[in-house]
């Protein structure tokens, strides 16, 4: 017999980002279906006030936290508890987080490290779309859940897949996991017109609609490399267990093969909603909002192998999950830092990939046991990139500029 509906408290981390609207439409879609239902206590954001201000009055949210300003009117129903600064998201998860709450970790970046490893140590099971945590944190963040005994549900839609296919199987016998890449828009440039491509270019995802630092990842395949150190943490697997394919069509999200030599597949289409649900709802499935795979789309579905020459990023991702360590955090900053010098067109798309590689040849995987070790391999690698940057800024390599 079906269980009585419950209301559940979700805290939204990143409620204005792409994820986070998202996972608004999921909770309206469930709240009017009344199976699963969830009370938003809190939400925190960056600078988009007004959006945030929108949908906290919309959810009638108590309490909220803006990196940036607030905005200039609160309409009603005003957030009683409003965070700013730098440190607000934290301040949120610290006030309001209660054992058992739900908390989609939605914010992008580093940034969203310190509130999710704070709403574990707080007994919050965490639906987690942040790759970034577990890059640069993993061992911190598994540590962290098994001490407070709460669990992590991955939200990205590859991991997301490769839970589903393991639903009745036990973990040692997996021989392989392969997550799928949809290759991004300079799957079939000319590598050398591919490594000046302005911003514009690369933030034409094909099949995915996400936040810019999300797209140009997926441009330069440093998303599926963040995938699959993400992928070492959350399934315990050894780097060359873990794949990576190209499938441009973006309907199968991820395959496990078992010892046995038998296949699964998450198959859909591509749309978080599927995922987001997932994880708000698990381990049941409700009717969601993502419309049914249409069969006629898999007579065309295409993989191919990952060119190492135009993509180097998933090299990249192997040798941290071996390195170990600072590594995964030196990774993910040097990857943030060229992004951003990227996007203000200080840097060409080329030289992404080479900054991140040189941030590891130049600076040493250290064992970590602190969140503060972590931070402080996350603040040389950002500096590192940023001076190295700056140097090829100076050197006039302004060619590729519009
Ligand atoms: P967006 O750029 O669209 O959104 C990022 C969100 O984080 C925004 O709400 C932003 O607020 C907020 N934010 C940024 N900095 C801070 C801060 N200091 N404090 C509080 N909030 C902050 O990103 P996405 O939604 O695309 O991605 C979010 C995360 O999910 C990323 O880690 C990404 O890798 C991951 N992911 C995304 C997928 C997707 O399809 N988009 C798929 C799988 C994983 P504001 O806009 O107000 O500044």
């Amino acid at each position: 017999m079906p269980s009585a509906p419950t209301e559940r408290r979700l805290i939204l981390l990143g409620a204005t980002g792409s994820i986070g609207r998202s996972t608004l439409d999921v909770v309206r879609h469930l709240n009017a279906s009344a199976r699963h239902r969830f009370r938003v206590v809190g939400m925190a954001a960056g600078r988009n006030a007004s959006e945030l201000a929108a949908v906290a009055s919309e959810f009638r949210c108590d309490a909220v936290a803006l990196a940036g300003e607030g905005p200039a009117e609160w309409p009603t129903p005003a957030p009683s508890e409003r965070f700013h600064g730098p440190d607000a998201a934290l301040e949120l998860v610290e006030r309001v987080a209660r054992p058992g709450d739900l908390v989609m970790a939605a914010m992008v970046g580093f940034a969203g490290l310190a509130p999710t490893l704070r709403a574990i140590e707080k007994g919050c099971t965490i639906a987690l779309a942040n790759k970034e945590t577990l890059v640069a944190a993993g061992s911190l963040v598994n540590e962290a859940l098994a001490r407070h005994r709460t669990r992590l549900i991955p939200v990205d839609s590859e991991h997301s897949a490769i839970t589903q296919c393991l639903q009745d199987a036990g973990a040692r016998a997996i021989r392989r996991i392969v997550l799928t890449a949809s290759g991004g828009p300079f799957r079939t440039w000319p590598i050398e017109r591919m490594r000046s491509a302005p911003p514009e270019e690369a933030l034409r995802h094909p099949t995915w609609s996400m936040g810019a630092k999300n797209t140009i990842d997926s441009a330069t395949m440093m998303n599926k490399a963040l995938e699959v150190i993400e992928a070492h943490w959350l399934f315990g697997l050894p780097a060359e267990r873990i794949e990576a394919i190209i499938h441009p069509q973006s309907i199968v999200h991820g395959f496990v093969e078992f010892d046995d030599c038998s296949v699964l597949a998450q198959l859909s289409p591509p749309d978080m909603r599927l995922p987001i649900q997932y994880a708000l709802t698990w381990p049941e499935r409700v009717e969601g909002r993502t419309a049914a795979l249409d069969f006629d789309a898999l007579r065309s579905l295409v993989f191919e192998p990952v060119d190492g020459e135009r993509f180097p990023a998933i090299e990249l991702a192997h040798r941290v999950v071996r390195d170990g360590g600072s590594s995964g955090a030196i990774f993910n900053a040097a990857n943030e830092e060229a992004v951003a010098a990227y996007l203000r067109r200080e840097i060409p798309f080329g030289s992404i990939s080479t900054l991140v590689r040189a941030a590891l040849d130049s600076l040493p995987a250290e064992p970590v046991r602190t969140f503060e070790q972590v931070s402080a391999a996350d603040a040389a690698s950002r500096a590192f990139v940023r001076e190295r940057a700056r140097d090829r800024t100076t050197e006039g390599a302004t060619a590729w500029r519009r």
